[in-house]
């Protein structure tokens, strides 16, 4: 059996000190999973169970990358995330076994079309035009868990053109890594190589072309892209 034209390369993550990379399944996201950025959405933080969304696996762009300002969109946010990237799957993980499945950890940003999915909120419509567009994935390499542990605070926060545009604390996550993986894995078949983004804090905002992003995970690493 041969493809029938050349498949295209699997994406990848680039593996803190080695050579190795990290194959990318899935890109899972959770919404409105720090109390702050869920109060400046207008939404009521202690309500809600944890939901999620997609990106597309190819949507990743590494640290150093240029990020091409998208298409049919005039407000494009930035959203700094931890991402968690897993090496073993399963379903119905139980909360307490969930970290067994986690390879290690990254720096990311979930790009949004914030004006697009504004109106898709409005309309009930599902958010892929908001969310998973090309490009809107940055991420950074990925951190081994065997190397770091698995850090549930540390500050996490983004500067923009060398300022400060959000800041928040790992800590005040309202679902925690275990607990989403647990949740997700109630509802889908997780596998090696699933990425999750589990959620960004207060200070989202827009992007401009010449922005510089630098996002930074205390203990975790960096991420630097352009804007162009
Ligand atoms: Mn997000």
């Amino acid at each position: 059996m041969s493809y029938v034209f050349p498949a295209p390369a699997r994406p990848i993550l680039a593996v803190v000190g080695s050579v190795d990379v990290f194959p990318i399944h899935r890109i899972y996201c959770v919404g409105r999973n720090y109390a702050d950025h869920a109060m400046e959405m207008g939404h009521d933080p202690n309500r809600e169970q944890p939901f999620f969304f997609q990106k597309n696996p190819d949507s990743i762009l590494p640290s150093g990358g240029k990020f091409r300002y998208p298409e049919k969109t005039a407000e494009v946010h930035h959203e700094i995330e931890l991402v968690v990237g897993l090496d073993r799957g399963g379903t119905n993980i139980n909360a307490s076994e969930a970290i067994e499945l986690i390879y290690g950890y990254a720096v990311g940003l979930d790009m949004t079309r914030r004006d697009l999915q504004a109106k898709l909120k409005a309309k009930g419509r599902p958010w892929e035009i908001g969310k998973a567009f090309d490009n809107a994935a940055p991420c950074s390499a990925i951190l081994q868990a065997k190397e770091i542990g698995h850090p549930s605070e540390g500050r996490i926060c983004l500067e923009k053109n060398g300022m400060i545009c959000q800041n928040g604390d790992l800590a005040d996550m309202i679902w925690k890594v275990p607990e989403i993986i647990s949740f997700l894995s109630g509802f889908f078949s997780l596998l090696p190589g699933d990425l999750i983004f589990t959620g960004t804090p207060a200070g989202v905002g827009p992007v401009s072309r010449g922005d510089s992003l630098c996002g930074f995970i205390e203990g975790i690493g960096e991420l630097d892209i352009k804007v162009i």
